[in-house]
């Protein structure tokens, strides 16, 4: 800078901007590159410069003084981590989008302490060699499904498949028509059928199937017969399906393993916390099924797990598959699973301990609380334009669980004062603006309303902490 030039006179040529070096001179950005690094502060710092550089010759002008100011930004920009904590006020309790479960508060704390160091995941401490990964996972889940053997992978599509090509590869598999299901685009189940080598046999009508159906399927001397829960639809009016108990003895006549798909299998029955009921595991075991495979992370509440428990010749089979090797769990899933396994010793805690149980056994009367106080807050930071209040809605489990009903909740609606037409772009700008929060927000816009339902939010402070910094869309 010469001493005609000012600090406060903008940059008019490309010329007139500092060297790398200089800008580092800086005293923000050496605080900067003691907390972060030197390295990547000269990175955005090169960066800066040469936007500034296409800016300057596009003609803009450039204030020397917000320089470094861009440099800290850029190097906030690209520290920040891109998988973000967010509010899920979706109205869906297990949403595959965020997350699925947040885990129980044990299963947090095993998770940090298995991270930090070396563990005896698969080494007997006892006997100074070479142990079993599902030996930390397997006795629990015998003692609380009743099955004889289980093992634990990836998550239930990897269990799936598991079964079916340890089992039935280049063999064939009976499957009811109205149970060949898409669970989210990417699980399909005659897809993961093909994949691992086995081959389909459609049983009876989408809407109907009969034990004969599955009798005369014996004929094509199949591997296994399959049983799918559907569990994210439900086929009504003129139905029938053959019940477990008689497919099972079915199978049993025809020494055929039987299986059944559980998906978000339960380990308890969800009545208990006055929800509807869904099939658990220890149901699908007493009905005679062979192999029962489910998710760790639907309505078990833990992490991302599949989990396949049933006969022991059956596992001791599916554990020697070389794809069980390409399924396993790490550390981290093996210790926050049998934390989370730990707590169902004591059901009568489960809606206190897992989170998942928690929020679907909310009482409405705290759902209505934790409402007024947020409808309360942002009525007050709104402009006049937006109408703010507390409205029923409904919840759902997600991830396929009880697809016909819906749990009662209440939700935070709000409503532009202004056309119907305006108002769908203006319903937009709003959940785009929710989502731009810190902490993101995501609700779900409908029936001409921006929705954020209740249910999943702890306490009203999670969202009204942040209320300050939304930038209120203006409805047009
Ligand atoms: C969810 C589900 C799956 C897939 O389980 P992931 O844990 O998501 O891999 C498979 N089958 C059924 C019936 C399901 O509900």
């Amino acid at each position: 800078m010469n001493k005609a030039e000012s600090a406060a006179d903008p940059i008019a040529l490309p010329a007139g901007l500092p060297s790398v070096d200089r800008l580092m001179q800086d005293s923000r950005l050496a605080d900067l590159s003691d907390r972060v690094g030197r390295t990547c502060v000269v990175e955005a710092a090169r960066a800066v410069l040469e936007e500034g550089r296409q800016s300057l010759l596009a003609g803009g002008r450039i204030d020397r003084v917000r320089l470094a100011d861009s440099v800290a930004a850029h190097v906030a920009a690209a520290t920040v981590s891109s998988i973000r904590p967010v509010l899920n006020l979706t109205g869906t309790v297990i949403h595959t989008n965020l997350g699925r479960a947040s885990l129980p508060e044990v299963a947090v704390e095993a998770i940090a302490q298995v991270a930090r160091q070396p563990v005896d995941l698969e080494f007997d401490l006892a006997a100074g060699k070479r142990g079993s990964r599902d030996s930390h996972l397997e006795s629990q889940i015998v003692s609380l499904t009743g099955a004889e053997a289980a093992t634990a992978v990836n998550n239930n599509a990897a269990a799936v498949m598991l079964v079916l090509n340890t089992l039935a590869n280049r063999r064939a598999v009976p499957v009811s028509r109205g149970e060949l299901v898409e669970i989210g685009g990417s699980f399909r189940l005659p897809d993961i059928m093909r994949r691992a080598g086995a081959r389909l046999v459609e049983v009876g009508a989408t809407n109907r199937t009969h034990l004969k159906d599955f009798d005369e399927a014996m004929a094509a001397r199949p591997a296994l017969v399959l049983k799918a829960h559907t569990s994210n639809y439900a086929v009504i009016g003129f139905t029938g399906s053959v019940p477990e108990r008689e497919l099972a003895a079915l199978c049993r006549r025809h020494a055929v393993p039987f299986c059944v798909d559980l998906g978000s299998g339960t380990l308890v029955d969800l009545e208990r916390f006055g929800l509807p009921h869904e099939p658990t595991v220890q149901e699908a075991l007493t009905s005679g099924a062979d192999l029962v495979t489910f998710s760790g992370d639907k309505l078990l509440g833990g992490p991302q797990a599949g989990i396949v428990a049933g006969r022991a010749d059956l596992v001791a089979r599916i554990r020697k598959n070389p794809m069980h090797r390409a399924f396993r769990l790490d550390k981290l899933r093996v210790a926050a699973l049998e934390a989370t396994l730990a707590l169902y010793r004591q059901p009568e805690k489960l809606t206190e301990t897992v989170p998942t149980l928690r929020w679907l056994a909310r009482p409405l009367s705290e759902i209505r609380a934790v409402a007024d106080d947020v409808a309360a807050g942002l009525d007050r930071a709104a402009p006049s334009i937006w109408r703010v209040a507390v409205a029923d809605c409904f919840s759902q489990i997600g991830s396929g669980a009880l697809p016909a009903e819906a749990l009662p909740s209440v939700a935070v609606r709000l409503t532009p004062q202004a056309g119907r037409k305006a108002a769908g772009r203006a319903l937009g700008d709003t959940a785009a603006a929710f989502r731009a929060l810190p902490v993101p927000v995501i609700g779900r816009v409908g029936e001409g309303a921006f929705w954020l339902d209740m249910r999943c939010l702890e306490t009203p402070e999670l969202l009204l902490d942040q209320i300050d910094s939304f930038a209120w869309p203006a409805p047009t």
